[in-house]
């Protein structure tokens, strides 16, 4: 061992790994909406020092000693966070969006209490109480719905609140094309008295930049992960409002108390120090312009995909991403759009549609979107190119269904992939990928 040595020397085998993983981004879309490419100094601030420190607790209330330049970068990390999403308190430790979450419940229910949020198969996120995850198994969960033209069902929203009384309310989408409706569902929390937490994981970049209406002047909570449009480290950041720190003026130290001691112990100090480099970043004019663009390509997909004959919910965007629903060509057939795609070069994720009519794991849809091939320099013109792209290769997939019987389920799509890697016209596309990427940068 040398602890001198670069990572190619000391670990030829993680570093060649690496290597692999950026040779297969190059070479193809990354397409999959929760990704994004960070800057340079990103990455140097993540991979730097502040990695070894502990530093339990907050600024100016730690456990360990050392902690004054540890301190003044999460203040940082705090400050900037606060400007650019316009919240009186911020908490920048949550070790991702999940965790955020999680705290957030922690904070404001007891076990047992009621949560309500969008069901997963409509949008909304694992954490928003999915009968999986512990905010469903820990709390009485309540899941509201998509209608079947895409949009949030908020007459059914209203209905489920007033019967349920939830003490929490989730809004914010994992997999929503249309603006969050932050209003509407701060008049039905306000109704019943519940806190209103807007996850803006997915839209956060767009909402400093002013691109997508902002949930602060109508949720009590905000949280966020940092690495999706924001264009950040992994990581979270859980705010509250003036107008939740008017409900409960203790709200950010209950906050702060379910982070620690409530859920975690030492903050991770290199992703703090990268969250506030890149909340610098987009406080700056060209973020707002990538911003900008990033809808403007996303709306040109759509648009280009529906003029190849696929169908997209709610027929269009106003965000960073869109969702293609595929049942035309047969139900769970999103299974091999995704897996047909990456065939092709071109990663997106099945994902499922409002009324899904097959299940989470053989889903009818794609989900995809613009962030990462926005920052990457790509316009309207090759959102055309990538649509034809798209269509030619979704194309192939019509001829396969998704059994009936499960138990066929397997060696059916073992065999579709097969089938797949042969075809001439996936592999041609694949090339063409190729080639259209070569022309932009990714780091
Ligand atoms: C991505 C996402 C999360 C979770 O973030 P992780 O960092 O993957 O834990 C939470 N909520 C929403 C809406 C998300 O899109």
């Amino acid at each position: 061992m040398n602890r001198k040595a670069p990572l190619k020397d000391e670990d030829p085998e993680i570093y060649e790994q690496i290597q692999n993983e950026l040779k297969r981004r190059r070479e193809g879309l990354e397409l999959i909406p929760s990704e994004n490419l960070t800057s340079k100094a990103v990455l140097e601030a993540l991979g730097s020092i502040l990695t070894d420190k502990y530093s339990e607790g907050f600024p100016g209330r730690r456990y360990y000693g050392g902690n004054e330049f540890i301190d003044k970068i999460e203040m940082l990390a705090i400050k900037r966070a606060m400007k650019a999403f316009k919240v009186p308190f911020a908490n920048v430790q949550a070790y991702s969006g999940s965790p955020a979450n999680q705290a957030v419940a922690f904070a404001v229910l007891k076990p047992g209490e009621t949560l309500m949020g969008p069901d997963l198969p409509d949008g909304g996120h694992l954490t928003h109480g999915w009968k999986a995850n512990f905010s469903g198994i820990y709390y009485k969960s309540v899941p509201y719905h998509c209608r079947a033209d895409g949009y949030i069902d908020l007459e059914e929203a209203r209905k489920l609140a007033l019967e349920h009384k939830p003490k929490l309310i989730w809004t914010g989408f994992t997999a929503y094309s249309r603006e969050f409706p932050f209003e509407e569902m701060a008049e039905i929390a306000d109704e019943v008295g519940a806190y209103l937490a807007a996850d803006i994981a997915h839209i956060a970049g767009l909402v400093v930049a002013g691109v997508h209406k902002s949930p602060a002047p109508y949720a009590h909570i905000i949280t966020t992960t940092t690495h999706k449009t924001l264009r950040g480290p992994r990581g979270a950041i859980i705010m509250a409002t003036d107008k939740g720190l008017s409900k409960e003026p203790e709200l950010g130290n209950k906050i702060d108390k379910a982070i620690i001691p409530g859920l975690q112990g030492g903050p991770h100090n290199h992703q703090t120090a990268a969250i506030a480099v890149a909340l610098h970043e987009a406080m700056q004019p060209e973020f707002r312009e990538y911003a900008q663009q990033i809808v403007k390509n996303c709306k040109a997909l759509a648009q280009a995909l529906m003029e190849n004959g696929l169908k997209i919910v709610s027929g269009g965007t106003d965000n960073h991403l869109m969702l293609i629903d595929l049942t035309p060509h047969g139900k769970g057939n999103g299974v091999f759009a995704q897996e047909a795609l990456d065939a092709a070069g071109i990663t997106v994720n099945k994902n499922t549609i409002p009324q899904e009519p097959s299940s989470p794991f053989y889903p009818s849809g794609i989900r995809l979107g613009t962030a990462t091939v926005t920052t990457q320099g790509m316009k309207e013109r090759e959102m055309k190119q990538i649509a034809e792209l798209m269509a030619a290769v979704i194309d192939e997939t019509r001829q396969y269904q998704l059994p009936e019987k499960k138990e066929e389920r397997t060696a059916y799509i073992a065999n579709f992939k097969k089938e797949i890697q042969a075809n001439p016209r996936i592999m041609g596309t694949r090339q063409r990928v190729k080639e259209l990427c070569s022309g932009f940068e990714l780091y």
